[in-house]
């Protein structure tokens, strides 16, 4: 048996990656909206576990060619203890091709180029980091742990090093009122920091969070269904990138979206204005459950 502790989450285009445990938790824990590891505390995951776990894969599955560390920011694990890790993957499965994760920006900071290049030719890549807004005020209020001059140094350094990554977007991060703001900014990020796939999904705010409660008092405004296409939109029509995949397919996406940039640019944004008109106005102007923003449509 595998080991795992606490809930395990993975990005939807990870489905066929072996999951390792590395760490449990968050090393961060602390994002305003954010209660998925509040009662799991951040635990390295001792050596003998994962090179257990390793073996207990190689047994059920011969070979595998990509593997996912979990939980939320195995990045956080110094380049040194990344490195034995990486090392042993490649020693018990020979074929891996991807050893990817989900990195903070913060997990960046702490390691060289030296290190930061020394872990991709261990074929560490394809990192997924959570930036969620290019918007500098949406960073402090959601409590990201960085701001936008420090997204853009770290994001700058992984290209350096040859690590690609791909960045999860947050429709909403910055409320009704700055939607049009959010986009914007965002899409400049993007634009500069140029990812091999942009994930876009909707702010979702945990019961129990800091963010929840400032909902519930009315200091932050959440947005509608419409304003979240309408940033999307704005969001897209901004993009310009050269190979970069868009994934719009979460379910709290109201219009499914993927395609490749620029080749499909068009047909995403023909698609999401045919959409957007499409949807009666009570619908746009309503906020339904979340993570299941998509079914509200076809209601
Ligand atoms: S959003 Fe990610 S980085 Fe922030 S507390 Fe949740 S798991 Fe940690």
């Amino acid at each position: 048996m595998m080991t795992y502790t606490g809930p395990v989450f993975r990005p939807p285009f990870e489905a066929n990656s072996l999951l390792l445990q590395v760490t449990s938790g968050c090393s961060h824990n602390k994002c305003t909206f954010c209660t998925m590891y509040k009662n799991v505390p951040f635990r390295v995951s001792p050596m003998e576990e994962i090179e257990k776990d390793l073996l207990c894969a190689k047994k059920m599955y011969g070979s595998v060619r990509r593997i996912f560390l979990e939980n939320a920011d195995p990045f956080a694990l110094s380049a040194s203890r990344l490195k034995a890790i990486a090392e042993k993957i490649n020693e018990v499965f020979p074929d891996v091709e991807t050893i990817a994760m989900y990195a903070s920006i913060k997990n960046i900071i702490g390691k060289t180029d030296e290190e930061l290049r020394e872990l991709r030719e261990l074929k560490i890549n394809e990192l997924n980091i959570g930036v969620e807004s290019g918007l500098d005020e949406a960073l402090t209020h959601l409590n990201k742990g960085f701001d936008l001059e420090e997204a853009r140094t770290q994001l700058k350094r992984l290209n350096d090093a040859g690590i690609d990554f791909s960045l999860n977007i947050i429709l909403g991060a910055a409320g009704s009122e700055k939607s049009l703001s959010n986009a914007i900014a965002s899409a400049k990020l993007v634009n500069e920091a140029r990812p091999y796939l942009i994930f876009v999904a909707t702010l979702h705010v945990d019961k129990g969070s800091t963010l929840y409660d400032e909902m519930e008092t009315g200091a932050f405004v959440e947005n509608t269904l419409g304003d979240n296409l309408r940033e999307e939109l704005e969001f897209l029509r901004r993009l310009d990138l050269n190979g970069t995949a868009f994934f719009g397919l979460h379910t709290s996406n109201v219009i499914p979206l993927a395609g490749t940039l620029p080749k499909d640019k068009a047909d995403l944004v023909d698609k999401l204005e045919k959409g957007i008109a499409s949807i009666p106005g009570r619908v746009l102007n309503s906020r339904p459950e979340k993570g299941y923003e998509g079914a509200a449509i076809i209601r």
